[in-house]
């Protein structure tokens, strides 16, 4: 079949998902519940700003949904994993492991930290942090002193292990923790793309000491810009809170601080959007979830590799992925289907390809490699059956 046919295949496909589109976008944020009344609200209370009852409810609502005991909103996912890793007692000079297939901000976060990053290779069942690869590492390359865990060769102290649920798949994340236990490493998963995903029943994000979440535009749930932090331990969330709001001590008039603070707070006008949001979140993980089932049928008739989750995983399906068979495959059907209005997207450059991180220590990172030059991002929005 020549290979143009196959790929008018898939977009036509892609066009019966999509009916109703010209050009279909990769992921477009979908507001059809309580959006325009909680905003509205929220402008009418005139607290728009970093006070006000939608980020306390925000809060509220991310704990519970995530099963954390504490949750503390921020301006971003970047900005909440920053915080993450300050108040996991991530320094200046120690490293983090993470990984190279990941999107710029988990690594940009570490370095604002004045930490570097070690990159981990990923599985090629989940897109995320390979268990087997971090044992590995671990082994060959990490000691305990005194009970704290240290690069042999850098000898750099290991402050955090960060893992990311890549497009809302799920990782080894059990495995992983047990890991990170066994070397005193604390755990903080980037689970910016996992909002709504579960492993073994249990809610990514709360598998580590924090975990870190995005309400940017283009993920599952939007609120405009934001990010929310999950911890069961209080005095972590309390200090989070404290940092997020300039340190600023508590009085009625004056002004004292005790840290240096950052100013990252949520907004009251977008925590309003996000709780509008988050009370989709069931059923727009259901559409999702339909979505990548239909893909998942007719890419099987194509053979051509379409992700799908772990057995004892329940995705969000974030954003769709199957692979090409090589690099030129994979140019040659972006370039068709974008032609064609259908928004596809490659994935991330390798990390360390980058040229701030291209000195990083990693472990060879061949699955990591395989997969950025076959990957494809395919369009996930949730559709509006309304
Ligand atoms: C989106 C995303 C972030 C950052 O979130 P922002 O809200 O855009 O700052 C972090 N990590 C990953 C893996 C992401 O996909």
């Amino acid at each position: 079949m020549p290979v143009h046919h196959k790929f008018q295949k898939v977009v036509d496909f892609i066009r019966t998902q999509f009916p109703d589109k010209d050009f279909i976008p990769l992921h477009e944020p979908l507001f059809i519940g309580n959006e325009r009344k909680y905003v509205l609200d929220a402008i009418d209370s005139t607290f728009v700003s970093s006070v006000g009852a939608y980020v306390n409810k925000f809060e509220e609502m991310m704990a519970s949904i995530t099963g954390s005991k504490f949750a503390v909103a921020t301006v971003n996912g970047t900005s909440a994993l920053h915080m993450a890793l300050l108040v996991a007692g991530v320094k200046q000079g120690e490293e983090v492991l993470s990984q190279a297939f990941t999107f710029i901000a988990t690594a940009n976060a570490i370095s604002y930290t004045g930490a570097s990053p070690v990159f981990i290779d990923i599985d090629s069942a989940t897109m995320g942090m390979s268990a087997e690869k971090l044992q590995n590492f671990l082994e060959k390359h990490v000691t305990l002193k005194e009970g704290q865990p240290y690069n042999k060769s850098s000898k750099k102290r290991i402050a955090a292990c960060v893992p990311m649920h890549s497009f809302g798949l799920p990782c080894e994340i059990e495995r992983i923790a047990t890991l990170c236990k066994q070397w005193n490493i604390p755990l903080i998963e980037d689970a910016a793309e996992s909002l709504g995903s579960y492993y073994k029943g249990r809610h990514t994000g709360s598998f580590g000491q924090l975990g870190v979440f995005s309400f940017n535009g283009n993920k599952t749930l939007t609120s405009g810009g934001g990010g929310a932090i999950v911890t069961n331990d209080e005095n972590l969330a309390k200090l989070a809170k404290h940092l997020t709001t300039q340190a600023k001590m508590p009085h009625a008039w004056e002004f004292s601080h005790d840290y240096v603070g950052y100013n990252y707070r949520m907004p009251n006008l977008n925590a309003a959007l996000a709780c509008a949001q988050l009370e989709q979140l069931n059923s727009f993980v259901t559409n999702k979830r339909e979505l990548a089932g239909r893909y998942s049928n007719f890419f099987k008739g194509e053979e051509i590799p379409f992700i799908m989750e772990l057995p004892e995983a329940k995705a969000n399906y974030w954003l769709n992925a199957i692979l090409l068979s090589d690099r030129a495959e994979r140019d040659e059907f972006l370039a068709y289907t974008n032609e064609h209005k259908v928004m596809t997207r490659p994935t991330w450059t390798l990390m360390n390809k980058l040229v701030m991180f291209t000195d990083c220590q990693h472990d060879g990172l061949e699955v990591s490699q395989y997969i950025e030059d076959r990957l494809v991002n395919i369009p996930s929005s949730v559709r509006n059956n309304a």
